[in-house]
């Protein structure tokens, strides 16, 4: 059972901001902005590939609701939702969340979010191509 699964089931303590029938949002015990939120199905899918689209619906709706209750709530400026999948791209918990993470002006966080380039226009077709052969059968 995952850390996540023990938090719905009440084995361990969150600080629950939201509830319903199948989906749970907590703080982050690790914020990256105060106010750092997680939202979650009740029951273990991952990763994003592997979730239902009924239940990412639901997850993108709750944590809809999250942010603009930060930006209410808080006096958040905005807000980052982000969904990270496997280790590479930085996942620890294995059960599929959203952080929902309000930014204030002048909070001092910055994403690495160093922009490459591609070699040439064929390389970005290339790469185009290839997804666009992953989205048929
Ligand atoms: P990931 O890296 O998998 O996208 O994000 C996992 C998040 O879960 C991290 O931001 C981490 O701080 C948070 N987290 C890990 N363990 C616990 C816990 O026991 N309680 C709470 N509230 N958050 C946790």
């Amino acid at each position: 059972m995952n850390i996540f699964e023990k938090i719905v089931n009440r084995e361990i303590p969150a600080t629950i901001v939201y509830e319903d029938e199948d989906t749970l949002a907590f703080m982050d015990i690790g914020p990256i902005i105060k106010g750092h939120t997680l939202v979650i199905p009740k029951t273990c899918y991952d990763p994003v590939t592997e979730t239902p689209d009924d239940v990412l619906a639901k997850l993108i709706q709750i944590s809809k609701r999250i942010a603009a209750a930060q930006i209410k709530g808080l006096g958040a400026d905005g807000v980052n939702i982000i969904q990270n999948n496997g280790k590479v791209a930085g996942q620890e918990v294995p059960h599929i969340h959203f952080h929902v993470i309000p930014r204030f002006a002048g909070d001092g966080h910055h994403w690495n979010w160093a922009a490459k380039t591609y070699d040439d226009p064929a390389e970005m077709e290339r790469l185009a191509a290839k997804i666009r052969e992953g989205l048929t059968g």
